[in-house]
């Protein structure tokens, strides 16, 4: 089970993820506040080129588009959603309809059912002030 001992190294397994997601892929989180989701999505989208700056925790909107050279990343928070509408929901499927997208989803069992098959599930855990347990329970 991998621990990172801090941020930088949480930035270091987001590489592994994002080869994995290179072809474009469904990512989703699940953890907590804090333990390092928003994080880990930085992480992913500095290796397609997106710079930290710019990649904001969607805090008023549910779904952010990022620009990446050839394709899009699309960093979906569900935090503040009690249940999902449906216009939502089509919004979000037609992300994962197009198989080139790569589609990172903070609190994704705020939409379990919906989930599409093809994904990779990641489950973030607090052990203390800088160690997270992440662990990838499916799609690798
Ligand atoms: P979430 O999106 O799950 O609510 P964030 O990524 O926004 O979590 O916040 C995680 C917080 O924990 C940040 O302030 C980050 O600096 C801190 N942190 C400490 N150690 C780690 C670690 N090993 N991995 C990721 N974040 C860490
Ligand atoms: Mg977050």
């Amino acid at each position: 089970m991998p621990i990172t001992n801090n941020e930088e190294e949480t930035h270091s397994f987001a590489q592994v993820i994002a080869e994995k997601v290179d072809d474009g892929g469904v990512i989703c989180l699940f953890g907590d506040l804090g333990t390092g989701k928003t994080t880990l999505t930085k992480g992913i989208a500095k290796c397609f080129g997106i710079k930290e700056m710019t990649i904001k925790s969607p805090t008023y909107t549910y779904i952010r588009k990022h620009e990446a050279q050839d394709r899009n990343i699309y960093h979906i928070d569900l935090y503040r959603l009690n249940q999902i509408d449906e216009l939502l929901l089509q919004e979000i499927e037609e992300l994962f309809e197009n198989p080139k997208n790569i589609v990172i989803i903070e609190w994704a069992d705020r939409m379990e059912q919906f989930l599409p098959e093809n994904r990779i599930n990641i489950h973030l855990e607090y052990i203390d002030e800088k160690r997270r347990s992440i662990k990838i329970v499916r799609g690798i």
